[in-house]
């Protein structure tokens, strides 16, 4: 109540430099720097709308090479957890995520994902089971968390998905965390399939421009787009050089309020501290 009353005092009374309250996290699944750039040889996608890049570094808690789930819990706590481990930390400790925070403060709070229902990146937002595995456990945690945030896995396209919850999010007229991931970009990589793999990234990429224009219009929302490891060690020749993931730094990008924070290299739990930042500090009540 205050906090909102804090945020619309501060929309009043100056431009909306430091008062954003809005993110829209985009995670490309096992999109890799060589994934974008061959990509981009066939056409311009990600980063020339988007002004500020960096990178990310993945490793987990037990290993140089991340899963999705820890890289994930990484994001949606700001946590080094164990591969594997789906909100919560090495010792199987349930960890509060942006998404739970949000909802606590009021935000309107939107998550899709092409991946399955219990896919671990859009389930570290909302479950917390030290096995990813454990199906049944991720399916309670995801009908519990539909009665309070809008949920939209296993879809098939994400374009759709993102501008559903756009929509939604700017009719809530409420302070929003959204959480957009594009999976076939991992899915085609494990299988070493290029051209299917940048049909993937293309499909990430009209998502990503959907954000960005949502973005532009307004003066309260940063877009940061990134990955939660590489997959398929893809060189800069285009080729693969493995079917399991790899321990390399993936491409960050950022767009919109706020986002000269994100350039430069940052670990991936920073990732997490940077957004609870833009989220939560600025809409403090104002001292005055
Ligand atoms: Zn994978």
């Amino acid at each position: 109540m205050f906090a909102r009353l804090g945020l619309m005092i501060c929309l009043i009374v100056e431009p909306c430099v430091v008062c954003a309250g809005n993110v829209i996290l985009m995670i490309g699944d096992g999109m890799g720097e060589n994934h974008v750039r061959c990509a981009t040889e066939s056409r311009a996608v990600l980063g020339e709308n988007l002004p500020v890049q960096g990178h990310v570094t993945t490793r987990s808690a037990d290993s140089d090479i991340t899963d999705s789930a820890a890289a994930a819990t990484a994001y949606a706590c700001g946590i080094k957890t164990k591969n594997g481990y789906l909100g919560v930390d090495a010792n199987q400790k349930p960890c509060r995520t942006l998404a739970e925070k949000a909802l606590e403060k009021g935000f309107f709070v939107g998550i899709a994902s092409t991946d399955m229902e219990t896919g671990a990146t859009p389930s570290a937002f909302y479950a917390h089971v030290p096995n990813r595995h454990e199906a049944d456990t991720i399916r309670q945690y995801l009908t519990q968390a539909r009665q309070h945030m809008r949920i939209q896995v296993a879809g098939k396209s994400l374009l759709s998905e993102t501008n559903a919850l756009l929509a939604a999010a700017a009719e809530s007229g409420k302070p929003f965390f959204i959480m957009l991931e594009g999976a076939l970009i991992d899915t085609k990589s494990h299988e070493n399939k290029l051209e299917a793999m940048k049909d993937a990234l293309f499909d990430f990429d009209a998502a990503v421009r959907a954000a960005l224009a949502f973005a532009a219009v307004r003066s309260d929302t940063t877009v940061v787009v990134t990955a939660d490891h590489e997959t398929g060690g893809l060189t800069p020749a285009c080729v693969f050089t493995t079917r399991k993931h790899t321990g390399a730094a993936v491409p960050l990008w950022a767009a919109g309020v706020r986002a000269e924070l994100f350039k430069g290299t940052h670990d991936n739990t920073q990732i997490n501290h940077l957004i609870h930042g833009i989220l939560f500090d600025n809409t403090r009540e104002r001292p005055n």
